[in-house]
């Protein structure tokens, strides 16, 4: 029997108001993981109203900024001290390998809280000299009750993303688990609680996008709906939000070029752009999906770089060997080796990898990583969010070509740039319309760098010192100081 896991509201674990849940698949084997509620919008209203009572509290707002950040800093402690078990939960649920569990999402997540456990003691307003005999100053305020969507392909990182900075700027919040991977969501309930966090600050309701996620975001006490996932849904959360100007932030999908230049140490370009396009099953949203290169070394890059791709073990995620493993679900799955098909339909040519499971490995969503060479802008795989394992090689001639290239898209989410020329690196970085650009490197995301996207990669930044300001209110006190009253008429 599969585990049955509760949700959170108001420092209870609860199930759903009318005890329906949803099954949890763990995509290497198609089996039940577990059993989570499958949250109504009563819960939600449940949830919210618990964050809203808290927030009037006045508990967890007014606090001292350091005692705020110290129940971040515990968090921390206990996601590394459970680091185990919540990259083998990870693992398991989202179908990542372990070792990616283990070296990167569990340990970034409670970095994510640690660094706005330390941040929110610089969380200051501004004296503003306006005019003499007049004290002009800002205070930063927490926005009321958040609510926080989570998509599947980082759950554990991403919820923290959010929590940190929301917490710690002395917000209330809702989080809303992804469906397919709702898991190490969910257990952050105990983390919070045994770190401190007074009860209703922190509510999490499990449940599908179209009830939780929908009666979320149009609650009407909820003052800003914090979304990360794709970015159909996240328009969609947009208009729905524009009801009650709410305040959105969007972290969205990306179509992220690779632009190869000719001068680039072409063996470091292989390296990097392989954990670029597969880290993750390649189900990451700034994941290098197009490889845009110079022609002069395509050929060479092609060579290298399907030899490596060739040589990524896929298999069972929680063996340490693995470096690839399943997608997340069996529909996810079916929808990425549609993709595969319709670029060998579009007149694209399989370089490695293809549509069909591997064989010996048909019992979970797997694919081999899987490149296209003979790649024309028009087609749908060079145009699409693919999110899965699967990349596009397309060649163009010069530096100008390949900065055209890069920017032929819809989304804006990153970009990474293969040259030894410092000039080229920098020229070609201000001219690419992208939230992040990497230089000789691909994939790396930290916590003190704003993160997001341009154009349809989203709206926003999180992380960094901008992701602590985006959860707050900027209010302007603006004070008479002179003996005399101000006087007019
Ligand atoms: P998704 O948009 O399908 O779902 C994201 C979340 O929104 C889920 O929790 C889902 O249940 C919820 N949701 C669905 N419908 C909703 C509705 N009508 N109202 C409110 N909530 C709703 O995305 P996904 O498939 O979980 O994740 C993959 C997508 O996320 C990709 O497009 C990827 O690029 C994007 N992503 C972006 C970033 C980033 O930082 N820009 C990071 C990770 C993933």
């Amino acid at each position: 029997m599969a585990d049955r896991v509760d949700m959170f509201i108001n420092g209870q674990k609860c199930q759903a108001s009318d005890g329906a849940t949803l099954e949890v698949l763990n995509p290497a084997t198609n089996e039940l993981l577990a059993q989570v509620p499958a949250g109504t919008a009563e819960d939600v209203q449940q949830a919210v109203g618990a964050a809203t009572e808290a927030h009037e509290s006045g508990e967890w707002r007014s606090m001292p900024a350091a005692d705020r950040g110290s129940v971040l800093l515990k968090a921390a402690e206990i996601i590394t001290s459970r680091a185990d078990e919540f990259a083998r939960m990870e693992t398991m649920d989202v179908g990542k390998p372990i070792i990616e569990s283990e070296a990167f999402d569990i340990p970034m997540a409670a970095e994510h809280l640690t660094y706005y456990g330390r941040l929110v003691v610089d969380l200051l307003g501004e004296t503003i000299p306006a005019m003499p005999g007049v004290l002009d100053y800002t205070l930063r305020e927490p926005m009321g009750v958040i609510g926080g969507i989570i998509p599947w392909n980082f759950p554990c990182v991403l919820a923290c993303r959010k929590l940190g900075p929301a917490l710690a700027a002395g917000n209330c919040v809702v989080i809303k688990p992804a469906t397919w991977a709702p898991l190490t969501t969910l257990m952050l309930a105990d983390v919070f609680q045994e770190a401190g966090l007074p009860s209703g600050v922190l509510n999490i309701v499990s449940g599908s996008g179209e009830t939780v996620g929908a009666a979320l975001t149009d609650h009407p006490a909820v003052r800003k709906v914090s979304f990360t996932g794709s970015t159909e849904v996240g328009c969609t959360i947009m208009r729905r939000a524009s009801d009650e100007a709410k305040c959105v932030s969007l972290e969205m999908g990306g179509k992220s070029p690779a632009v190869v230049l000719a001068d680039a140490d072409i063996d470091g370009a292989v390296e990097g752009i392989t954990f670029g396009a597969f880290l993750a099953q390649g189900e990451c949203c700034c994941a290098a999906t197009r490889v845009c290169i110079d022609a002069s070394v395509h050929d060479e890059f092609v060579e290298k770089f399907v030899a490596k791709t060739k040589a990524i073990q896929v298999g069972d995620p929680l063996d340490p060997d693995t470096k690839m493993g399943p997608l997340v679900h069996r529909e996810h799955w079916q929808s990425v080796s549609d993709y595969i098909k319709k670029g060998v339909d579009e007149g694209a040519t399989i370089l490695c990898g293809g549509p069909d499971k591997p064989t010996g490995l048909e019992a979970g969503n797997y694919l081999s990583p899987t490149i296209f060479a003979n790649v024309t802008p028009d087609m749908t795989i060079y145009r699409e969010e693919i999110f899965g394992p699967v990349i596009t090689i397309t060649a163009f001639e010069g530096i100008d070509a390949l900065a055209q290239a890069a920017n032929d898209t819809d989304y804006g989410l990153a970009a990474s740039i293969w040259t030894q020329d410092l000039r080229d690196a920098h020229n070609l970085a201000a001219q690419i319309a992208a939230g992040t650009i990497w230089l000789n490197v691909h994939n790396f995301v930290f916590s003190q760098a704003p993160y997001g996207g341009y154009k349809q990669s989203g709206i926003g930044r999180e992380l960094g010192r901008e992701g602590l300001l985006a959860y707050t209110e900027t209010k302007t006190v603006i004070a008479w100081l002179a003996d005399e009253p101000f006087a007019w008429y």
